[in-house]
């Protein structure tokens, strides 16, 4: 029996006890053959050459403490958006970007409102930061429902996430929509448009983030090098606003969470945009060639700007999820248990892995 005064534990905060644990996407088991691995919306291309050479120059620096502003990507950066330097925070990574911002900006008795389904991290900062998420069903097409969110708005709520493309369903949101939400939000509500996949989008009307900061004291727009430029393994993202709104962000970034290695290969993929776009173009086309195939083949597909399709599946998930995995190599995609099954757009060789083991799914109603 322990000691009495061990049995007194330090307990974490109610918030934290009750937190879902966050399911990464399936990586596959270092015994069977290498599985296609279309499960958490990375980039299928192996890293470009000069992030290579980069990344080899700056692991001999690695003894020292990376830049702590990150003033040198933050500057190139500030000037690929068209903003000053002090309008841009980065961070390890957009998800924490995002944490820091609810933490500079929510705390307990603040709703957090954002459409749902969407990025399953949004429910779980939000609960971290101390406040309360306000989930607003999509549309019956796997869009936000921003009447519904406008209306939604109480005198408690600090922030609104918006995703777009949304993750994991895939439809944009279009000027004309950000533009009648902006004017049904009262001005006090920080307003955060994800944009993550933004490089993958073809939609004509979409959102222009950067034009609407110009229209919106109280948008930020957030930003990642995780998804197109590849650098999912590095940890870089950003938030991008005013620069009164940016600073209390700036404040709470844990120092030197972005590494000096991260913060070369941020540089540098922007050096190399051209040649990250060219294959974002090619990931757009496979996208296009697999939702074309899933239409012929009868599915309901929404609308897919990013670099993955949507399957509503509804309770069949789990079973979907399992079928394809079971193919040999295992396709790993991401169930949304009762809801859906979010596919990665791959290398083409992974795409026809999936389509082809999707048509053998006997669940199909
Ligand atoms: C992948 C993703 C991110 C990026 O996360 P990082 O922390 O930058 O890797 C942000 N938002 C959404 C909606 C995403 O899907």
């Amino acid at each position: 029996m322990p000691d009495a005064h061990m049995t007194d534990l330090p307990a974490a905060r109610p918030a934290i006890a009750a937190l879902p644990p966050y399911v990464p996407g399936a990586r596959g088991t270092a015994d069977a053959a290498p599985p296609v691995k279309l499960s958490s919306n990375e980039s299928p291309d192996a890293p470009l050459p000069s992030v290579i050479e980069a990344l080899e120059g700056a692991a001999r620096g690695i003894n020292r403490y990376p830049d702590m502003g990150a003033s040198e990507v933050t500057a190139r950066i500030a000037r690929e958006v068209g903003r000053e330097p002090a309008e841009v925070v980065v961070g390890a990574g957009s998800v924490a970007v995002l944490a820091h911002i609810l933490q500079a900006y929510t705390g307990p008795g603040d709703e957090v409102m954002f459409a749902w389904r969407s990025f399953e991290a949004y429910p779980i900062l939000t609960r971290i930061a101390g406040a309360e998420p306000v989930m607003v069903p999509l549309t019956s097409d796997a869009r936000h429902d921003l009447g519904a969110m406008a209306a939604a708005v109480t005198s408690r709520t600090r922030v609104v996430m918006l995703c777009s493309p949304n993750n994991p369903t895939g439809p944009t949101l279009s000027q004309a929509e950000l533009d009648s939400f902006m004017a049904s939000v009262p001005s006090r509500v920080l307003v955060v448009l994800d944009e993550a996949y933004l490089e993958y989008v073809r939609a004509e009307d979409v959102a222009d983030g950067p034009a609407s900061l110009d229209r919106y004291p109280n948008l930020m727009l957030l930003r990642t090098f995780s998804k197109a430029y590849g650098l999912a393994g590095l940890r870089v993202g950003y938030a991008v606003g005013p620069e009164a709104l940016v600073a209390p962000v700036r404040a709470c970034v844990t120092p030197f969470s972005v590494s000096g290695p991260a913060q070369l290969a941020a540089i540098t993929s922007l050096d190399a945009r051209d040649e990250l776009e060219e294959r974002a173009a090619h990931i757009v086309a496979e996208r296009d060639r697999v939702v074309a195939a899933l239409l012929a083949a009868g599915w309901d597909v929404p609308d897919a700007q990013g670099n993955f399709v949507w399957l509503a599946v509804g309770d069949a998930t789990a079973d979907l999820a399992a079928h394809l995995g079971g193919a040999d190599p295992a396709v790993l995609v991401r169930p949304f248990v009762g809801e859906g099954v979010r596919v990665t757009i791959g290398a083409p060789a992974e795409n026809d892995a999936f389509l082809a083991r999707l048509a053998t799914w006997p669940g199909r109603a």
